[in-house]
């Protein structure tokens, strides 16, 4: 095998382990009939890394993660781990995984697969067919700026605040995101913001414009974040990609990614300036199943071929993975979460089989 690259890959907790054991399966497949030529290496995550060593996100891992093209990851959290001091607890590891690598790109694609039109709230014609992705801002914003806190005033009332910040710089480079992947899509691109209200908002068009001259093949629009979260729900399948801020991008996505019905299907990407990335499912860790076989592993799956796509240039692996899954799910494989009343229901071993028997 000809190493192409190398993968951290970073099980978690609750069902993280059980997902991450069938989208290996699926590398090693890929690396032995494809040629894929990727070099997996584990290491714990989350509370199980906490256990193990005390922290949730432990110095040799972070040395991994940084050493390696791309990170593949679970899921992390879960009640043991609950009471833990906040600095220790599981979900750190993620923000401290995101700040330390500067993976300022998240992308949520939301693709609803024919075969589960129905698992979907809203009705087949509004939906069949949806392929969206969101481009989210991830290490700026409001969740970032300052000043921040809650102050007591001279009469005694307490006043909470935040600051939505942005720089031309971290615009400018989530914009350059977004038009590049609209140009792996259908060249088409809406920048959501509030500019009728937030300055932040006024300059964040401007830049957003003024990176999109540079893209004369992409179609640039510009929607208000309420309009979009009213369109996403009327008319989801007018968008190809939106270009958003952290805050408006957290709430749009997770709306979008019930378009498809179950969280069970979602990969996600957050990505640096140079392509390394952090592939992981949208989901959970699910204490409430983990253990069972009953995870649906599809997500994480779906995440590799995200990150064989983003970092590895591998489209064509990628899309075989995309078009086993659909295969999968054609012959009528089900785990609980996608199952409709009365189909037979696959394990998630089961289901890592489906996929890898269509590649
Ligand atoms: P969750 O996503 O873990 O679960 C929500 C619901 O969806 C549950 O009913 C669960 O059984 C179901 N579900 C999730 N993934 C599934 C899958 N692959 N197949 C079938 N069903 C699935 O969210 P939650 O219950 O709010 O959180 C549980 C724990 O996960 C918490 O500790 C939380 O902090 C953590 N969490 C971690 C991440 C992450 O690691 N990125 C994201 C969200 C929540």
């Amino acid at each position: 095998m000809t190493k192409s690259g190398t993968v951290a890959i970073l099980p978690g907790d609750g069902i993280g382990p059980e997902v991450i054991e069938q989208a290996v399966r699926v590398i090693e497949h890929l690396n032995q009939h494809a040629g894929a030529g990727l070099v997996c290496e584990h290491a714990p995550v989350g509370g199980t890394a906490y256990d193990l060593h005390g922290h949730p996100l432990p110095a040799e891992t972070l040395a991994l993660a940084k050493r390696s093209d791309a990170i593949l990851l679970g899921a992390v959290g879960g009640p043991k781990w609950e009471s833990l001091p906040r600095e220790l607890r599981p979900e750190r590891a993620l923000l401290a995984l995101r700040s330390e690598m500067n993976l300022f790109a998240n992308l949520r694609p939301a693709i609803l697969f024919p075969e589960l039109v129905a698992a979907s709230t809203l009705k087949p014609e509004v939906v069949s067919g949806l392929d969206l992705m969101i481009v989210r801002e991830l290490t700026g914003g409001i969740y970032f700026g300052k000043p921040r806190g809650i102050r007591t005033e001279a009469d005694g009332t307490r006043t909470g605040f935040n600051t939505m910040v942005y720089n031309e710089t971290e615009i400018r480079r989530i914009a350059e995101a977004a038009f590049q992947i609209s140009r792996l899509r259908q060249r088409r691109v809406c920048s959501v913001e509030k500019a009728n209200v937030l300055e932040v908002s006024e300059l964040w068009r401007e830049i957003v414009s003024d990176v999109g001259r540079g893209y004369p093949d992409v179609q640039l629009s510009h929607m208000y974040v309420d309009n979009a979260s009213m369109q996403l729900i009327k008319a989801p399948k007018q968008f190809d990609v939106i270009v958003t801020s952290n805050l408006f991008g957290d709430i749009l996505s997770d709306a979008a990614s019930m378009l498809t019905g179950s969280i069970g299907m979602l990969p996600s990407a957050s990505l640096d300036a140079n392509q390394k990335g952090m592939y992981e499912p949208v989901h959970g860790s699910a204490p409430d199943i983990a253990g069972r076989n009953v995870a649906n592993p599809l997500a994480t799956i779906l995440s590799v071929a995200m990150m064989l796509r983003s970092t590895f240039g591998r489209s064509d692996l990628a899309t075989r993975i995309e078009n086993a899954v659909r295969q999968a799910l054609a012959i009528g494989h089900r785990t609980r979460d996608i199952a409709a009343a009365g189909d037979p229901v696959s394990g998630t071993n089961e289901m890592g089989d489906a996929v890898i028997a269509a590649l």
